[in-house]
């Protein structure tokens, strides 16, 4: 059985955007900027905005933080995004969710210039990805695809079942997965909570990707000896530790090869945003 290690794999991937930033700032004077706007006082929200912005400054990438209260209308934020939207010095607009319920949150991200949009979740970013020419790709599954192409895990023809059919994570990573594409040209199968026969399903899958937010919902007996599982899920348990939504401890001993949590797809997410706002400052400033 194979560890995915995410972490060394997402440092590998920093290392090399900060190459690309340092040459970018040294060629063309362009430092890559992210704006993060993070409403309200969500702890869990501020640890990962926190997180992102030290990301950002161990790489040379500029991370301007934007904190506002929880009362913020829509319409206050509107305007933010706006201002953000017409500033040529911010390339990639992140706005940490989930937004507190007085806030309108697909207003709020169709509203983020799709140029900048670096989470891709503005409709022009989705319909791009589904027709197989992305701008940017969403920072979780595009993790995840690099964990198996980096780990030298074949998808081309391989049954890719996905537990889970957020916008954030299971539809955009079928989307992905099913392209015609390196790294993909895989058969997709999408599961979730009306699914009838989803441990069936799961059995058939050579890959495994778990994203529901269920603490070690998938057991042993719904994976495939020898099955590549990749684990998306983030749960604290009473105790204060996070888990995944494996049962890494048992499902192990029957995967071929698993990511851990932590330690798996979490660090590769902020890699990804890191690389896409990179993508964003080439393309705002037309630089291939
Ligand atoms: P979400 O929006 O809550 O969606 C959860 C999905 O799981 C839904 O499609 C839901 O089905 C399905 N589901 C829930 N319970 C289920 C069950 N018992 N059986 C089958 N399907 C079930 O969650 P999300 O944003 O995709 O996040 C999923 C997990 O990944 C969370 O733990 C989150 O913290 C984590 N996450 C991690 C990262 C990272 O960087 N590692 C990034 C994003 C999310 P229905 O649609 O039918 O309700």
């Amino acid at each position: 059985m194979k560890t995915l290690d995410g972490k060394a794999l997402a440092e590998t991937i920093r290392t090399e955007i900060a190459g690309q930033v340092a040459q970018l700032r040294s060629e063309c004077g362009v430092v890559p900027c992210l704006a993060a706007v993070l409403v309200g006082d969500d702890p869990a929200s501020a640890i990962y905005v926190s997180n992102k912005e030290k990301a950002c400054q161990k790489i040379g990438v500029e991370s301007r933080l934007f904190r506002l209260p929880s009362t913020t209308s829509t319409d206050e934020l509107l305007e933010l995004v706006k201002k953000l939207n017409g500033d040529p010095t911010v390339h990639g607009i992140l706005v940490q969710l989930p937004l507190p319920s007085g806030c309108d949150e697909l207003r709020i991200l169709d509203a983020i210039d799709p140029r900048k949009d670096v989470d891709a979740f503005h409709p022009e970013n989705v319909g791009l990805i589904s027709q197989g020419r992305p701008r940017f790709l969403p920072c979780t599954p595009y993790g995840v695809q690099q964990m198996l192409v980096r780990n030298g895990i074949e998808t081309s023809g391989k049954h890719v079942v996905i537990v889970g059919r957020s916008d954030i994570v299971g539809k955009p990573m079928a989307l992905m997965l099913v392209q015609k594409k390196d790294g993909a040209d895989a058969t997709v199968t999408i599961v979730h909570s009306r699914t009838k026969n989803l441990a069936e399903l799961t059995r058939q899958a050579d890959i495994l990707i778990v994203a529901i937010g269920r603490a070690r919902f998938l057991t042993a007996d719904m994976v495939k000896p020898g099955a590549v599982v990749v684990d998306v899920g983030i749960n604290r348990l009473p105790d204060g530790k996070i888990c995944g939504d494996v049962d890494f401890e048992a499902v192990k001993e029957v995967a071929g090869a698993i990511s851990p949590v932590p330690g798996g797809v979490g660090p590769l997410t902020i890699s990804m945003l890191l690389l896409n706002t990179l993508t964003a400052a080439k393309l705002l400033n037309r630089i291939s």
